[in-house]
């Protein structure tokens, strides 16, 4: 309706009857709405997280940006480690999670790295399946419990699929141009004209932040996750208290991407009672 109004204006304009609307300002406008409109329509619901998003890239598309972006990432942090028992340990455990959760049920191809630098404290996921963490957050973990969290908290944000809502914000603030990018964007084709514009997306996800409400998000799944594959769920606690301490010698870069633990702490125990209000199972490992 808006765009018939404002074709009238238009044409008022280009007959001179009175100085109407400047045309680039309508195109603008159209665009907007067009980018508005597209933004809305392209919702879905996602099963894990029980809610619906706004989302505009199919999952075959998340999967192949990860994989895309993977090297990157792993090039910023000193590549894989040749710790192979370490990275075996990474590897094992993240499937195991995968395997024995509801993080099997999303149809992403999970795969777990651990990356050579040992002075970064981070960990992190790229959409569609690809996890990291470095070696320096590794070294701090004393049992495989604190692995299963931290790597079930990056599951979550996969299953969740805050990348790719975070790109369906970004193209609605952009406008039309995410748009044909997305929309030219062939994950089979390597030298689709859009890939220079992919490789500069690619490189926004690799310093992507999210927001505070997708790790609160994640912090859920993480702990929903980790149950499920049979790890006491406090393990997440424990985690937090590894970085807490971790921060007190040196702010870790865990906090630039992730909200401070001390406030993490409340939520997880209030999501550990909500998921469990007959308290915690025995024999779950830690
Ligand atoms: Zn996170």
């Amino acid at each position: 309706m808006g765009m018939v109004t404002l074709d009238r204006d238009s044409a008022q304009g280009t007959y001179g009857r009175r100085p109407g609307i400047p045309p680039r300002v309508i195109i603008a406008l159209v665009i907007a709405a067009f980018s508005v409109f597209t933004y809305f329509a392209s919702s879905s619901y996602n099963p894990i997280t029980e809610s619906k998003q706004h989302i505009s890239i199919t999952r075959d598309q998340e999967i192949a940006l990860g994989l895309q972006a993977k090297p990157q990432m792993e090039r910023q942090y000193g590549g894989e480690s040749r710790d192979i028992r370490k990275q075996a340990l990474v590897k094992e455990i993240g499937a195991e999670v995968v395997s024995k959760s509801d993080a099997s049920k999303t149809p992403y191809r999970y795969e777990f790295h651990l990356l050579a630098d040992p002075r970064t404290i981070n960990a992190f996921a790229l959409p569609g399946g690809q996890v990291f963490i470095t070696q320096g957050l590794l070294s701090h973990l004393t049992t495989r419990g604190q692995v299963a969290a931290v790597l079930s908290h990056e599951i979550g944000h996969v299953a969740a699929r805050h990348s790719a809502q975070h790109l369906a914000k970004q193209r609605l603030t952009e406008g039309l141009t995410g748009a044909t990018v997305i929309a030219t964007y062939d994950p089979n084709d390597g030298n689709s004209r859009a890939s220079a514009q992919v490789a500069m997306m690619v490189g926004q996800m690799v310093n992507l932040k999210f927001n505070r409400n997708d790790e609160l998000e994640a912090d859920r799944l993480g702990v929903r996750f980790a149950a499920e594959s049979g790890y006491d769920p406090r393990s997440m606690i424990k985690l937090m208290e590894v970085l807490r301490d971790t921060s007190r010698s040196r702010q870790p870069e865990f906090f630039a991407t992730h909200p401070n633990p001390e406030n993490r702490i409340e939520k997880i125990n209030a999501v550990i009672k909500e998921q469990f209000p007959q308290g915690i199972p025995e024999g779950l490992r830690q």
